[in-house]
């Protein structure tokens, strides 16, 4: 299996990415602390993958808390002894985040803290753990936001992701030479409860599909396949890399069903 053996923390793993990616790794043989604040679907998250066999624990963090960062790494070390792969997946996208003139200050602290600092802290605690254990590897969830300006401001959660991407890189060579891999994922827009309550009429939903030259949105399941390949080592010389999933979505000047520009 393409994770034997490992330990993998995923924060976010009550929905969206994170549950898709504490299944998939689970089923491919990691045993998974599965973090979130949502304690409820948290637990689900666990009890579905102990009916599929796998191996999990619940552990409740705010991962923008330093104690609560901290403590879901000691969890994780004092449970299944270790930690290899450190998935830092959980975000926020608050619907008063807008353009930077009407942005309250109160948004933009809260999505710095949980979007930025929270990446920030989950490797701070979590990558001494990755160097007991000898290695290891590390996601981060960016946005293709961290790419491309957005049609519609979210300035807070824009610039947070382009932090995380920042972050990142640096983080990735930082540590290239102890066996600690640091990759960003990048998403394109996503059919996950966050983007359909922020894009919530179909008018919208279509604006946003527009931009996308597969014309629809990914799914959290697909986000997982691309998290486990960088989880795993099969991406053993990838690291420092944006690894955008967004269905052609940063790569488009033109759709497909648009007029070629002259
Ligand atoms: P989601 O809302 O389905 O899941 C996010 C999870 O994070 C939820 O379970 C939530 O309870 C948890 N969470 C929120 N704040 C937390 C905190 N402070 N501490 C711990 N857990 C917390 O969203 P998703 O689409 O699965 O998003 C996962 C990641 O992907 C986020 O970082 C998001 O910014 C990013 N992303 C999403 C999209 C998209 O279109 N949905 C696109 C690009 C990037």
């Amino acid at each position: 299996m393409r994770l034997s053996d490992k330990v993998a923390l995923i924060t976010g793993a009550a929905s969206g990415i994170g549950r898709a990616a504490s299944l998939l790794f689970a089923q491919n043989g990691a045993a998974v602390i599965a973090v979130d604040v949502d304690d409820t679907s948290g637990e689900e998250t666990v009890a579905l993958i102990r009916q599929q066999g796998g191996q999990a624990s619940y552990f409740h963090a705010d991962v923008a808390s330093p104690t609560g960062s901290q403590e879901m790494i000691e969890h994780a070390e004092a449970t299944f002894g270790k930690l290899q792969i450190l998935f830092n997946n959980a975000g926020i996208m608050l619907g008063e985040d807008a353009d930077a003139i009407s942005t309250e200050e109160a948004i933009w602290d809260r999505t710095m803290e949980v979007n930025l600092k929270g990446v920030f802290l989950g490797c701070k605690f979590g990558i001494p753990a990755l160097q007991r254990a000898g290695g290891g590897s590390v996601i981060n969830t960016a946005s293709f936001v961290a790419i491309l300006g957005a049609a519609t401001p979210q300035i807070a959660y824009t610039a947070s992701k382009g932090g995380v991407l920042a972050m990142t890189r640096e983080l990735a060579i930082i540590h290239a030479r102890q066996n600690i891999r640091v990759n960003a994922l990048c998403p394109g827009p996503l059919r996950t409860k966050m983007l359909m309550d922020y894009l919530d009429t179909e008018e919208k939903r279509q604006r946003r599909l527009v931009h996308v030259p597969m014309g629809r949105f990914g799914e959290a399941s697909e986000m997982a396949q691309a998290a486990i390949f960088l989880a795993s080592d099969e991406s053993s010389y990838i690291t420092g890399a944006d690894f955008s999933v967004d269905g052609g979505l940063t790569a488009a000047y033109v759709t497909p069903d648009e007029p070629t520009p002259l």
